[in-house]
Parts: structure tokens; sequence; C-alpha cells
């Protein structure tokens, strides 16, 4: 193991303070934990006409309105 990277799990980036890399020693000083690594892919979102919060009623590419709703949305709009 490289003295050179950071100490973090796998990242090998190089280390710049406190045997982390910047991000990690950002992200330590912020959370006081630098393993927090994790980024919650799957935020809930919530449909802002229905409020359904399952993720497979949604877009991947389209997260304020479900799927159900946009198609509504799009009758309404296109009917007006
Ligand atoms: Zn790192
Ligand atoms: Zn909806």
């Amino acid at each position: 193991m490289s003295r050179f990277v950071c100490s973090v799990g796998e990242c090998l980036k190089p280390r710049v303070a406190r045997g982390l890399c910047w991000k990690h020693y950002a992200r330590r000083r912020r959370h006081g934990n630098a393993e927090v690594t994790k980024r919650r892919y799957k935020m809930p979102h919530e449909c802002r006409y229905c409020g359904v919060t399952r993720p497979d009623a949604f877009y991947p590419y389209y997260k304020s309105v479900c799927k159900q709703c946009r198609k509504l949305k799009t009758i309404e709009q296109s009917s007006m």
C-alpha cells in the first residue's frame, strides 16, 4: 500500500492532508467521517402532482413528475 495515496478504502487520489486526498479531507471536515462516500443515488423523489415517491414511477431523466402525471400533463397541454 502506497503511503502517498489517500488512506480511504479504494481511493487512489494523492493524499494532501492527514493521510487523505482533498475530497476526503473536505468530506471528513464536513461530516466528521471521510468514509461517507456512498452517495445516495436513489434519492426518493416526489411527484409534484400526485406525490408518488416510488422510484420506478419515474423516468430516470425526469424526476419531479412521475410517468403517470407526465403523461397526463402532456395530454393536457396538447389539448389546450
Ligand atoms: Zn480520497
Ligand atoms: Zn404523479
